[in-house]
């Protein structure tokens, strides 16, 4: 069981994490200039070696190293998360979330009004 007022486990930590990273994306600029893409891919390296939970945080690096953040705007650094997070699923045997659905999930809110 899980209480609010507890430690987080590797799950909570996972899933606020996600929704932190995939909502800072969804709100990223859609023509950012040379510095805010340079800091975005600071920052997910940083983030990378403090994640507290050391296999993620180790498999997060590598696949930093075969697929760098693509921080050109809006839509690649959404849909490139959504490929990061796709990744981890996979390992993790969970399903597949389509990417072509990324900014419903986390910035528009679903078609059919219910996030309204
Ligand atoms: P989560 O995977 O936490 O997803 C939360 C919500 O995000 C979902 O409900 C869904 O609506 C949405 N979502 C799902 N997939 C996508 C996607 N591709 N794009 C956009 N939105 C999506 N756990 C481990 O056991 N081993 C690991 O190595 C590991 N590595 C991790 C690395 C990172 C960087 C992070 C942030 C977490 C990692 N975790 C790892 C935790 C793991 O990914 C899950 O967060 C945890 O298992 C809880 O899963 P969940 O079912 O709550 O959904």
């Amino acid at each position: 069981g899980t209480r609010d007022d507890c430690p987080l486990d590797k799950d909570e930590l996972g899933s606020k994490t996600w929704g932190f990273l995939h909502t800072m994306a969804a709100y990223y600029p859609d023509q950012p200039n040379e510095r805010q893409k340079s800091d975005m891919n600071s920052f997910f390296h940083t983030f990378s070696k403090f994640y507290p939970c050391n296999v993620c945080a180790e498999d997060l690096q590598e696949q930093l190293k075969h697929s760098p953040p693509e921080t050109g705007s809006q839509e690649k650094l959404s849909q490139w998360l959504c490929r990061i997070h796709n990744e981890v699923n996979k390992k993790l045997g969970k399903p597949e979330f389509d990417c072509k659905l990324v900014n419903q999930r986390w910035r528009d809110g679903w078609l059919d009004g219910s996030c309204d």
